[in-house]
């Protein structure tokens, strides 16, 4: 059978516009759907202008701790409309980039939601096309609990637009997108608290990780509220909000922003007209070729579940277009060694297993650890320390783990993840020579573990 495309990928964020244009590149007729916006969450809602929001938060520290270096400064003051109005602009340009990749890359874009119609078929804005495979890379969405009040709460994605600074923020949510905006909100002024229903947040990230932050935000005036959940909103008569936790006790605030993970976007996709399942969680099941249990459908990024990040969702969208079109180039992703970052202030760093999770592992660990007060704020009165951890293997020096916080985290360990992809051991880092002065050198001088 004739089909109008050889992939219709569904989608053009981070996962689609990367199997699309690779795949139009190595010679097949290839179309891609999208509905709102070129480029995705990490584009529109997510990584990018994330990271531009946080760079502005950082400036509050910046100019209190320029006097130090001899710098006066006016007293500063802060326009979030001027910042989300810059942010808007620098996005608007990335979309126009988007555009131009896809159409110059020879792909066919269609504007509008696209439903499943059969296994070879998409309707998207009352037109039908037959693919001889389809890709679903419709990504996720903020999941909020459904709890009284919840409606006048807001998710990441009203986040960006608010139209002003909220002068008192709740953010609910312990994970990468709690931590990062509780962060943005306190930097740029507002009277901020972090409310997270365990012990402890960022599950799953290091143990002296998790505590060391703690501290850190603490040190900065961030609120932090553990075993604290909200079980009902109510919007007051002056427009405030007013949240009533589990324990009773009553907080008060402009703004709920819940943080609280993200669903799968399968929202009116038409799966029923196809044979593709589900897992447990709601993701949609894939193999390990991203295949799905319908033969012609296959799947990637945030919506089959499995890591959600861009770089991984690339890496997906990259590892079908070559499978399918190019398959002497195809490799499959390799999920172990994910590098990744949480861009509070101070920033996260991380590659590879956690003290905890080696040891789970069985693994026999020794650890390296390394605090210290940054250089850069020797001459400035922030007490702010960074903390740096290598888990090592005792028996085959293997370095399982490296773990940081403290400025550039992100940075520092993206190079460090070339090491341990490569094997390295605790003695590749002992003879490698430090760049001086970096607080990335601390990384090749630790010598004692320590103590069990
Ligand atoms: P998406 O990028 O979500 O793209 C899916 C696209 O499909 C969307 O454009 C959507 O409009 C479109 N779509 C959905 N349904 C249809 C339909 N039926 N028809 C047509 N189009 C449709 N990751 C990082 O690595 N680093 C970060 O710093 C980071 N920060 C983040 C911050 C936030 C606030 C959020 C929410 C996420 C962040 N992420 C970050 C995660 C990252 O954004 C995602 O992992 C990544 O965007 C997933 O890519 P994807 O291609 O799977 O889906
Ligand atoms: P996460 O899964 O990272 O965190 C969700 C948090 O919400 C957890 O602390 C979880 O608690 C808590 N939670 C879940 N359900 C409830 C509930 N019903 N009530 C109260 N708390 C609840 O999700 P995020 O929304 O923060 O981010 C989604 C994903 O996007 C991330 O996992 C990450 O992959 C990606 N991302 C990456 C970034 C980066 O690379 N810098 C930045 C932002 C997002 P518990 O731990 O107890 O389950």
């Amino acid at each position: 059978m004739a089909y109008d495309f050889d992939l219709y990928v569904i989608g053009a964020g981070s996962g689609g516009v990367r199997a699309a244009r690779f795949a139009a590149g190595f010679g097949a007729k290839v179309a891609v759907a999208e509905s709102r916006y070129l480029g995705g969450t990490c584009v529109n809602v997510g990584c990018v202008p994330k990271k531009l929001l946080v760079y502005g938060a950082h400036y509050a520290e910046d100019f209190e701790q320029a006097s130090g270096f001899g710098w006066s400064l006016g007293e500063a003051s802060f326009d979030w409309a001027t910042l989300i109005a810059n942010k808007d602009r620098e996005i608007n340009r990335l979309n126009g980039i988007y555009r131009n990749l896809l159409v110059n890359s020879g792909v066919t874009l269609h504007e509008g939601h696209a439903r499943l119609t059969g296994p070879n078929e998409v309707e998207i804005n009352g037109q039908r096309f037959t693919a001889k495979n389809i890709l679903i890379a419709t990504g996720g969405w903020p999941q909020i609990p459904e709890i009284p009040g919840h409606e006048h709460a807001i998710g990441s994605n009203e986040a960006f637009f608010l139209k002003e600074l909220p002068k008192r923020v709740l953010v609910v949510g312990g994970g990468y997108i709690a931590v990062e905006f509780a962060g943005i909100f306190h930097g740029l002024g507002a009277q901020t608290s972090l409310l997270y229903r365990g012990d402890l947040f960022l599950r799953g990230f290091d143990g002296a990780v998790r505590k060391h932050l703690q501290e850190e935000l603490t040190k900065r005036g961030l609120d932090l509220q553990f075993n604290a959940d909200i079980a009902r909103i109510d919007k007051q008569a002056d427009g405030s909000l007013k949240a009533t936790l589990k324990d009773g006790r009553v907080l008060e605030a402009d703004c709920v922003f819940y943080a609280t993970g993200r669903r799968p976007m399968l929202d009116n996709l038409g799966l029923e007209h196809t044979g593709v399942k589900l897992d447990k969680r709601g993701f949609v099941e894939v193999d390990e070729l991203y295949q799905t249990a319908e033969p012609s459908i296959l799947a990637i990024g945030d919506v089959i579940g499995r890591v959600q990040l861009t770089p991984v969702a690339l890496a997906e969208g990259m590892a079908v277009a070559r499978r399918l079109f190019k398959p002497e180039q195809y490799r499959p992703v390799d999920y172990a060694m994910i590098p990744t970052a949480v861009f509070s202030l101070p920033n996260i760093g991380t590659v590879g297993l956690s003290e905890e999770q080696a040891r789970a592992d069985g693994h026999n660990v020794q650890i390296f650890e390394s605090r210290f007060r940054p250089m850069k704020l020797t001459l400035t009165e922030c007490q702010e320390r960074t903390l740096m951890k290598l888990v090592v293997d005792a028996d085959t020096d293997k370095v399982l783990g490296c773990h940081m916080v403290g400025p550039d985290a992100g940075e520092i360990v993206q190079g460090l993840a070339i090491a341990l992809k490569a094997g390295a051991t605790k003695q590749h880092f002992d003879e490698t020579i430090g760049v001086h002065p970096t607080a990335a050198e601390e990384f090749v001088t630790m010598r004692t573990p320590v103590a069990d």
